[in-house]
């Protein structure tokens, strides 16, 4: 599938890896059953955005380069997002690191957001390997929960939400009228294997690994399967916000990538508004949350969670880097499918688990 033909023109092999590419889509996406690692599916795009690069006229908005994930399955009512929820570029070595840091650090000197000798101040996070989830939150009530998607319409997992214990069915505190928040739904390792294993007595399917699991869960018909399956959540962001009581302090309208009207904040950085939703009962992971200055402070972030990832009680696929200011990131703003101001730096994958094998061994 992957072999090129003889004599292939550069449109040619664009739509091989295109069709290639969404074939990937619908299994990772769809049945959440991928059959190629994360890094051959990485491989394929970076092939396909080397060969825009050089190619531009080739680009279509069709592309999987300028597109996030799948279009959800009719199954689920879908659900329109009122801001987009987008993917992240991302960078595999030191000098995609530096080059980001330096498109940043230029970008926010020329609008005079830094000056000549000062460094830009960034919010790292860990990559959960999970997958997205959308919040909405009306008067403090969980009243809706969305899959990302397509990036503009989700899928309806309400109910299946609903049974995510760490997930507040009812805000703590003073919360806004609207409220979307943007997180990850995730297993943590041994859950996963407890799981597989009882779905390999019950010959059941098993997952391939704790993300497909995760996945798989929260996409049931059934909500009472999922309210069976360890799933936990993380919160990184949000989506519109309206409505924020008297009491906060200055609001700060943020222009998103395709929203309606520009949401209402509370706080002018990301963290101040990661520890504002912790303050509203949000679980936000503050343990491994860091601060950093410069590329070279991404780099010793990056560098300290590689040596934390086998400790870590969930898989996490990479590092998220976020210009901290929002003001900031408003001025670097969005490309098709991701922030100007965000960075998903991956990790070489990890040692398959042998878990599946075990399984495979004892069924
Ligand atoms: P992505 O996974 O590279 O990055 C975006 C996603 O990161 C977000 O949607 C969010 O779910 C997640 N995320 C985790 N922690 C986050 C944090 N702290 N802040 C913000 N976001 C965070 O991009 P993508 O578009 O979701 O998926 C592309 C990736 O999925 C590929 O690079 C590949 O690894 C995998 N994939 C694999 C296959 C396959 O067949 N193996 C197919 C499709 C996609």
């Amino acid at each position: 599938m992957n072999s090129k033909s003889g004599g292939e023109d550069a449109a040619q092999a664009a739509a091989r890896l295109r069709a290639e590419i969404e074939q990937h889509n619908v299994r990772y996406y769809v049945y959440d059953d991928p059959t190629v690692s994360d890094a051959e599916y990485d491989g394929l795009m970076r092939e396909l955005q080397a060969l825009e690069a050089e190619h531009p006229e080739l680009v279509t908005p069709e592309s999987p380069t300028q597109r996030v994930g799948a279009a959800p399955v009719s199954a689920f009512g879908s659900v329109r997002h009122a801001v987009p929820m987008l993917s992240l570029g991302n960078a595999f070595d030191e000098e995609d690191v530096v080059a980001f840091d330096r498109r940043v650090t230029d970008t926010l000197r020329g609008a005079g957001l830094l000056g000549p000798a000062q460094e830009a101040d960034y919010f790292c996070e860990l990559k959960l390997d999970g997958l997205a989830i959308s919040l909405r939150y009306e008067d403090g009530r969980l009243v809706q929960a969305a899959t990302r998607g397509d990036g503009q319409t989700g899928e309806d997992v309400t109910s299946n939400i609903r049974t995510i214990k760490a997930i507040p069915l009812q805000l703590k505190g003073q919360a806004p009228k609207v409220l979307e928040v943007r997180g990850e739904v995730l297993m943590n390792r041994a859950d996963f294997e407890k799981l597989n294993q009882a779905q390999a007595k019950r010959d059941e399917k098993v997952f391939v690994n704790p993300r497909n699991a995760a996945a798989g869960s929260l996409r049931q018909l059934d909500p009472r399967i999922t309210a069976k399956r360890p799933l936990r959540f993380f919160a990184y962001g949000w989506g519109e916000i309206h409505g924020l009581p008297g009491a906060q302090g200055g609001l700060f309208a943020e222009a998103t990538a395709g929203a309606a009207e520009a949401s209402q904040l509370p706080e002018k950085s990301h963290g101040a508004m990661l520890d504002w939703l912790a303050s509203l009962g949000l679980p936000v992971n503050v343990k491994h949350n860091h601060r950093a200055r410069g590329a070279e402070g991404l780099m010793a972030f990056y560098a300290k969670v590689g040596q934390l990832r086998p400790e870590l009680p969930y898989d996490i696929d990479g590092v998220v880097y976020k210009v901290d200011s929002l003001p900031a990131q408003k001025v670097l703003g969005f490309v098709a499918r991701a922030p100007r101001f965000a960075l998903a730096h991956k990790f070489a994958a990890e040692e398959a688990t042998t878990t599946l094998l075990d399984i495979e061994v004892q069924v």
